[in-house]
């Protein structure tokens, strides 16, 4: 749930130590180890998503706080599903968020020649053994947690004979799925991943780093330690899932330890935000299937998602730290995300006037061809950001939102025979509007009245509605793309027979060709960061182009000038 005193969010310095937090710093009173190593390992088959950027800031984090190292690992084991494309977006994205790791990028591929010289040792020790059997019998013979499995029949072969079966399959000799290798450790385990866990399986894809030199591919289990214990790294931080592989992974790195060195597991809650999914494929497949547009599309929970959308490093970091770790699974509300964007955004961009909706008003007592600049401040967040000048006109846009002839009662933007501030320049009184045969409005009339521009004896006039403007002669056309959620349901992944997809939104995206906006923006750039005034925070898509720009709505704004008041 949000919490509603977020601005009392204690500071860095006097929050408690999280759990992993506590573990360090014991680790280095009691001598456990005297430096502190640690990694993000994705795996490159997908581009990474605020999930990640959860463990990201975690892994990097704690290398910071306890002076220590973190490298990035590429966990690439599995060369039917990764791809050089996502290992380029992952650096990007790691370094967006703002974070560098140790060294060149390492890669578990780096280490298969090591692992391999590890699972011959470990198969002359009588402790691996190749399985003939196909994987839905070897999955079925492991049983429940409550029986003891059954062991394969040829859980015994002799080790001279597994060193030859797994010689043959490394050279390729058999297709996939006709032998695998496996750990020999216990079948009667009430920890399922201690029966005899594949360690090994052929697969004839390649690899996008390794090509063809291998065909058989150690398990994530049977790498993932390793890589570790070969990084030196001191704290394994995982996600809760790897709990229960925790004492696969130490039985493991105790078969190829040869000090006291031993890389710790932990394990924290994943992320989950409501109205999203998180899962690497079910993202793929929308991706794939064209259900938005690439990886990069701004309603996606991804990291150049966001970007795009306008989300900065620093209101993700935020977020982040906001939400601690945890040893529980929650979901956190999507609008606990979205206000530690606002909050950055607030800060560091600049107001500027555009009508999304635009209605023409005539100001009928302004001289025609005549204009002129009046000043308005860039942030008043932030006076150091200074002001600018607007071009102001007889003929301006206000928002069609802004009019209406017939109001309700309390309705204080522009109406017939009432008053309104127009922001940074002039109070206007509405004479009349004029009507298309079907009685839409398509003109409003105004009176100005020249005192009361900012100086002038009547500039602190009281009237209740202030309302943005952009002049016609001074506007530029610009195409303005509304998001909205992607899912239209607080869990779209968590329904039981219903697929995910049953739940995207099929509004989650509004585009509209004809705003309107003050000519200052004809030379904003992609990426650049925006707040229209009374409507949102708005950044600038990488599809714009010198006279065509396209501005994404990072998020909504709260609309304090009027609707308050009403
Ligand atoms: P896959 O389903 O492909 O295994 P994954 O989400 O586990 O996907 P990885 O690339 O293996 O993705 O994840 C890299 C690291 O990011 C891991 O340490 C993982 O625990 C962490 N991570 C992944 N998803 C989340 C999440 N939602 N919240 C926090 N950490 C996450
Ligand atoms: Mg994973």
């Amino acid at each position: 749930m949000i919490d509603n005193n977020l601005e009392k969010t204690l500071s860095e310095e006097t929050k408690p130590l999280n759990f992993i937090q506590q573990i360090i710093t014991e680790d280095l009173e009691n001598g456990v180890c005297d430096h502190i190593q640690t990694r993000f390992p994705p795996e490159p088959n997908g581009y990474l998503h605020i999930g990640h950027a959860k463990a990201i800031c975690l892994n990097f984090g704690l290398a910071k706080q306890f002076n220590g190292k973190c490298n990035l690992r590429l966990d690439d084991t599995n060369p039917s599903r990764e791809d050089v494309e996502y290992v380029d977006s992952i650096k990007e994205d790691i370094q967006w968020l703002g974070f560098q790791w140790e060294g060149e990028p390492k890669y578990a591929s780096d280490y298969f020649d090591q692992i391999y010289a590890w699972t011959i040792q470990l198969i002359k020790s009588g402790k691996a053994y190749v399985d003939d059997q196909p994987a839905e019998v070897i999955s079925e013979q492991r049983g429940v947690p409550t029986r003891p499995g059954t062991e394969s029949p040829y859980r015994n072969r002799s080790v001279e004979e597994n060193l030859d079966l797994f010689a043959r399959m490394t050279n390729g000799e058999f297709e996939e799925g006709e032998k695998v290798l496996r750990a020999k450790i216990d079948m009667a385990s009430p920890n399922m991943h201690m029966r005899d866990p594949i360690m090994y399986r052929i697969l004839k894809t390649p690899h996008h780093r390794t090509g063809n030199k291998w065909v058989v591919y150690p398990m994530y289990d049977w790498a993932h330690g390793e890589s570790d214990y070969i990084e030196g790294v001191t704290h394994s931080i995982c996600t809760l899932e790897f709990e229960v592989h925790r004492p696969l992974y130490e039985w493991f790195v105790d078969q190829i330890r040869t000090s006291d060195y031993k890389p710790k597991q932990r394990e924290f809650a994943r992320l989950n935000i409501s109205y999203t999914i998180m899962s690497k494929r079910k993202l793929l497949e929308l991706v794939k299937d064209h259900y938005v547009n690439g990886w990069d599309d701004p309603r996606m929970p991804t990291i150049c998602g966001y970007r795009r959308r306008g989300y900065t490093p620093a209101s993700i970091r935020n977020f982040c730290e906001r939400i601690g770790v945890a040893k529980r699974d929650n979901v956190i509300d999507v609008g606990l995300l979205e206000y530690s964007i606002r909050e950055d955004l607030n800060k560091i961009a600049p107001r500027v006037f555009a009508v999304l909706n635009p209605l023409k008003v005539v100001i009928t007592n302004y001289p025609e061809g005549e204009y002129e600049l009046v000043e308005t401040e860039n942030n008043p967040e932030d006076e150091s950001m200074g002001t600018r000048h607007v071009s102001f006109g007889r003929e301006i846009y206000i928002e069609q939102d802004d009019f209406m002839q017939n109001p309700p009662k309390g309705y204080f933007r522009m109406t017939p025979g009432k008053e309104v501030r127009l922001k940074g320049a002039y109070i206007v009184r509405c004479d009349d509007c004029v009507c298309d045969a079907d009685g839409h409005v398509t003109e409003a009339h105004c009176t100005y009245f020249p005192e009361t521009r900012s100086g002038m004896p009547d500039a602190n006039r009281k009237v209740k509605g202030t309302l943005h403007w952009v002049a016609c002669h001074d506007a530029i056309d610009i195409e303005v793309r509304l998001y909205d959620r992607l899912f239209s349901d607080e869990d779209p992944a968590g329904h039981k027979d219903v697929d995910y997809k049953t739940f995207l939104n099929p509004d989650s995206l509004h585009v509209l060709q004809n705003c309107k906006a003050e000519s200052s923006l004809s030379v904003a750039k992609a990426g650049d960061h925006f707040q229209f005034q009374r409507i949102g925070y708005f950044c600038v898509d990488p599809d714009s182009t010198d006279n065509h720009k396209v501005f994404n709505r990072t998020v909504s704004l709260k609309d304090l000038w009027t609707k308050k008041k009403e």
